[in-house]
């Protein structure tokens, strides 16, 4: 596998960070996961335009300008003959010593991954998955905005740990309003009296480019949405329950707790955005460029 790192396509196995680089040290960095399907990346300008707003949120200074970003994923895509699969682009603030400081890093690090992703196993998606609410508490917006897609994963696998320990497939992140803010590594939409309702950007999550995508494709085929909190209780009697992401795509909840949501299966309104997204994954729009 070729990596491309810091401008050059380079072996996996020589593909190398120093141990003094923040991103390592400090979980000092930015990043993205995005999709390929058919050959294209999927929404890739929504993705670079995150990941510079990620980075200018931790005043990273990218080494690269957008173009030259999409470009060397390309590249990556085609040294490695991969049409589908994921890509994880990873910016991290360089080698620095050993204090807190980054401004002593000098050069941000760069490399980009062309690989493939399975985030839950196939039968979930056909059956609905298993899910808990964290105890784990997502940082606030007041403390490290969610909103930054940082290397910092702590407090999101913290959560992924409950979810493991309980037998379920993710864990809902409730923000210190007791409002659900999202899952460890997607999004929440919940189906409530035949609205789809998925939580406002001041309950304080990712933004996600694939929840972006569904609440767009939710309005072309009539299917009303909101942007509203709701707590675990509205969870619990929802009709529907799904979550979205690029790893996981769109993938239906059949019980919170132990409870079962609607039927404890994939609910029809899911199921109907379920295939919309694959239908879009296809489509001349799927670039988003
Ligand atoms: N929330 C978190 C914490 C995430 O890490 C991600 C991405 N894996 C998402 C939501 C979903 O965002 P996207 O649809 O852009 O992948």
């Amino acid at each position: 596998m070729k990596v491309w790192l810091n401008g050059e396509l380079v072996d996996a196995s020589q593909a190398k960070l120093s141990v003094f680089d923040h991103g390592t040290l400090y979980g000092d960095g930015v990043f993205e996961g995005i999709r390929i399907y058919a050959g294209k990346i999927f929404q890739v300008a929504a993705h670079i335009d995150r990941l510079l707003r990620s980075a200018d949120s931790i005043r990273l200074k990218m080494p690269y300008a957008k173009d030259e970003l999409i470009e060397a994923m390309y590249q990556t895509l085609q040294a490695n003959g991969r049409r589908d699969g994921y890509i994880r682009l990873v910016v991290t603030r360089g080698a620095g010593n050993l204090g807190l400081s980054p401004f002593k890093c000098l050069q941000p690090g760069v490399f980009i991954i062309a690989d493939t992703i399975e985030m839950y196993p196939r039968q979930m998606y056909e059956e609905g998955m298993p899910v808990i609410v964290a105890k784990t508490l997502r940082t606030s917006r007041t403390m490290l905005d969610p909103a930054i897609k940082s290397l910092n994963y702590l407090n999101n696998i913290m959560a992924k740990m409950e979810a493991v320990d309980a037998g379920a497939g993710e864990a809902i992140m409730l923000n210190d309003k007791g409002y659900v803010a999202e899952a460890t590594g997607d999004n929440v939409f919940i189906v409530r009296s035949g609205v789809l309702v998925t939580p406002p950007v001041e309950a304080g999550f990712l933004s996600g480019v694939t929840r972006g995508v569904v609440m767009r494709l939710a309005g072309e085929l009539g299917i009303p949405v909101a942007q509203e909190n709701f707590k675990p209780a509205d969870l619990y009697t929802a009709q529907e329950c799904f979550l979205t992401g690029t790893a996981a795509e769109v993938i239906a909840v059949a019980t919170v707790d132990g409870r079962n949501i609607g039927q404890g299966k994939v609910g029809p309104l899911t199921r109907k955005l379920m295939t919309a997204f694959r239908q879009f994954t296809q489509s001349p729009e799927a670039e988003g460029r």
